[in-house]
């Protein structure tokens, strides 16, 4: 197999997974983070059956399934009475993967594991890229501490605001949501209050709600609330300790337990840039794609893509085209379309649609051959399964 050099620009958990995924294929591999450290914020934590399938021939998995929580179902439920609409259950798909469930393990837990098994690969924390020169032949960047780097190939991996994006001056297409995504960190035990499963997404015309348990740094178990925020609502506001307290009453919480351990607000937008390559530059994970996180599917399709080109890079006489020609379309029919699929059925306002669109999920859910389909597509395998056909 050829031995190339090979820049990845971002330690998130796209570039970590990017740049193990080129060192197991024998590349010499630099890594360059702007931080000091990996970000902790509560961002991804689904990992869906394909993403097990490529950190299981990562040799991740046995620590991943330690430092996480295995969730075999996700509920549908009525928000404004709290009733479970829906269950879907991943045992379905056992004989389409070898891991019928999803993982639930905090996407900084992946990156710090990830760099600890790059082995001989340079690492540079504290090193920011800010320009970057390529031709025909090579790739070069310089970072904001007077570092320079080359290389044959360059993946960027530095997020929804990528510099490597913008110094490849390639547009990214698509828009930003007018409310902003409110997490709120909490120890009460939805599951034994109300009989949650560990991922839940709550509809409701005015302010939905989606619920998901995830280990913490402790392992002692924590849940996530994520709500929208109003249009109109201001972040200080969103913030306010009697907002936050007011959203927990709403999905049960007593007063006597709405105490909470972190909140986070994010913009959300729906965006693909218009070229995943140019020349020797890659764009992979949320540097060419952001999409709201309902579903879980934004760092799954963004590891997807750092195995599929970590493939192909390894390739003799590689066909650099078909990493755009494959992953772009995905992106856009499996991730796009249904992350926007998902808020709309969370949101909708019209009674009769919402009663419509809860029945559609019973009588999904109650039809085996239905039931396995949606899930075959909602956790990626259907899209998995068709990148290996293009
Ligand atoms: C609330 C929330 C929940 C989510 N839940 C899920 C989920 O359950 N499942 C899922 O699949 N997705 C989920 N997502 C999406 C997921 O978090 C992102 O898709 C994921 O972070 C993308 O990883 P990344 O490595 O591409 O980018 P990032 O995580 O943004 O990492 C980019 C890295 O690049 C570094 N960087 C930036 N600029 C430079 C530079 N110029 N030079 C060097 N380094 C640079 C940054 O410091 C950072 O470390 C969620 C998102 C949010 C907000």
């Amino acid at each position: 197999m050829p031995r190339r050099n090979i820049l990845v620009v971002g330690a998130g958990p796209v570039g970590a997974v990017a740049a193990l995924a080129c060192v197991r294929f024998g590349h010499r591999v630099t890594l360059l983070e702007a931080q000091e450290r990996i970000d902790d914020s509560p961002r991804a934590s689904t990992t869906q059956p394909p993403t097990l399938e490529i950190l299981a021939e990562l040799g991740l998995i046995e620590e991943y399934l330690r430092v996480g929580l295995v969730s075999r179902t996700f509920q549908f439920w009525d928000r404004g009475t709290l009733t479970r609409i829906a269950e879907f259950d991943f045992e379905r798909l056992r004989g389409e993967t070898g891991f019928p469930f999803v993982v639930q393990t905090e996407q900084h837990k992946l990156a710090n594991m990830a760099i600890a098994r790059l082995g001989d690969a340079s690492v540079f924390f504290g090193c920011k890229v800010t320009d970057l020169q390529h031709d025909d032949n090579r790739v070069s960047v310089r970072c904001e501490n007077g570092e320079q780097f080359s290389a044959d190939y360059l993946i960027g991996a530095d997020g929804g605001r990528s510099t490597v994006r913008k110094c490849l001056g390639v547009e990214f297409e698509g828009y930003t949501w007018p409310e902003r995504f409110l997490v709120i960190t909490t120890k009460f035990d939805f599951a034994a209050a109300l009989g949650c499963s560990f991922r839940n997404y709550m509809a409701d015309p005015d302010e939905w709600t989606n619920l998901f348990k995830v280990a913490g740094d402790d392992l002692k178990g924590r849940w996530r609330a994520v709500y929208n925020t109003r249009a109109d609502e201001s972040d200080a506001e969103a913030l306010s300790d009697a907002a936050v307290r007011a959203r927990l009453a709403r999905i049960y919480v007593p007063e006597s337990e709405r105490d909470y351990l972190h909140l986070n607000l994010y913009n959300v937008h729906q965006r693909v840039a218009k070229r995943f390559r140019q020349g020797r530059v890659f764009l992979c994970g949320d540097a060419a794609h952001v999409n709201n996180p309902i579903g879980g599917l934004g760092l799954n399709s963004g590891i997807h893509e750092a195995w599929d080109l970590a493939k192909l890079l390894s390739e003799e006489s590689p066909d650099l085209d078909a990493y755009e020609r494959r992953r772009r379309p995905l992106n856009i029919e499996y991730v796009q379309e249904q992350t926007v699929a998902n808020k709309k059925r969370l949101e909708e306002k019209d009674p009769a649609l919402r009663r419509q669109r809860f029945d559609e999920l019973r009588a999904i859910c109650e039809d085996p051959v239905r039931h396995k389909a949606f899930l075959m597509r909602a956790s990626l395998l259907e899209s998995t399964r068709r990148a290996l056909r293009t």
